[in-house]
């Protein structure tokens, strides 16, 4: 890409860096590498809590702010900006933006829901974490950190797309959000990966002057990401159909596959 501009990167995780079932970022490391060259910021932005994200970020060696649980929070390192920005609370660590409504809320909106449809769902809440281990492929230590909720409920339930829209209409109607994340249906507040990039887009605007902005993303909770960033790219899985609610993302690259090879190449393609 010629730009003179400052690029910033913003990825979802699980399906995009990640391959959807070995969580193995491996095939993007010539790119990862790329970008630290070039030290570009890179933003990871997932439906992941933020326990896990940091376990993410450890093995990436990032040190950038993150958005967690589909925007219901954002992250900024104490040392990420020169300047003083609002915030909501802060850890040692952090400064932390919460963008969402507290876990106990959304459960209990998820409890109300499954009874007034009377649709089988459950929750991470109602789960063991024998059934996630299974469920998500993952370790024990890594079930752990995905049960660490603080702005998000993901579900799996029975029945096809009309018990979907139904759940999704009742979630609205408590002030509550439904989204599909590709693995699970997320039920959370009211915010999304668009308004937290939004909101990391300005800080960095401020940081930095001019920037262009990248998002990259495998699902449907990243359109709202897709839709506030400069170049909007979107990797799609062999034989799944386009979501109807790509064609309103202006300047969106469609890329042919999943995961982490995918990610490289495109990467490559647009920083090399
Ligand atoms: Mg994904």
């Amino acid at each position: 890409m010629t730009t003179t501009r400052k690029l910033v990167v913003f990825t979802d995780l699980d399906g995009t860096l990640l391959h959807p079932d070995t969580y193995s970022f491996e095939p993007a490391i010539p790119a990862l590498r790329l970008i630290k060259e070039k030290g570009i910021p890179l933003i990871l932005s997932s439906s992941k809590t933020r326990a896990e994200m940091e376990f993410y970020r450890k093995k990436l060696d990032n040190h950038h702010p993150f958005i967690s649980e589909n925007g219901g929070a954002l992250f900024v390192p104490k040392d990420s900006f020169s300047f003083p920005f609002p915030y909501d609370r802060e850890t040692e660590e952090y400064f932390v933006l919460e963008l969402g409504q507290s876990y106990a809320q959304i459960v209990e909106v998820f409890e109300i829901v499954k009874a007034e449809t009377g649709m089988r769902m459950r929750g991470f809440s109602d789960m063991t974490d024998e059934e996630l281990i299974s469920l998500c492929g993952l370790s024990p230590e890594e079930v752990r950190f995905a049960k660490k909720r603080e702005y998000d409920e993901p579900f799996v339930m029975e029945g096809g797309e009309e018990e979907v829209q139904l759940v999704k209409r009742k979630m609205g109607e408590k002030g509550m959000r439904y989204v599909w994340g590709g693995r699970f249906h997320h039920l959370t507040g009211k915010n999304d990966k668009g308004k937290a990039v939004r909101i990391l887009k300005e800080l960095y605007e401020n940081q930095l002057f001019s920037i262009a902005t990248v998002g990259i993303g495998d699902s449907l909770n990243d359109i709202p990401m897709l839709l506030v960033v400069d170049h909007p790219i979107f990797l799609k899985g062999e034989g799944t159909p386009l979501p109807e609610a790509l064609s309103s993302i202006p300047n969106l690259t469609i890329v042919n596959g999943t995961g982490p090879q995918a990610w490289n190449d495109i990467m490559l393609r647009i920083i090399g």
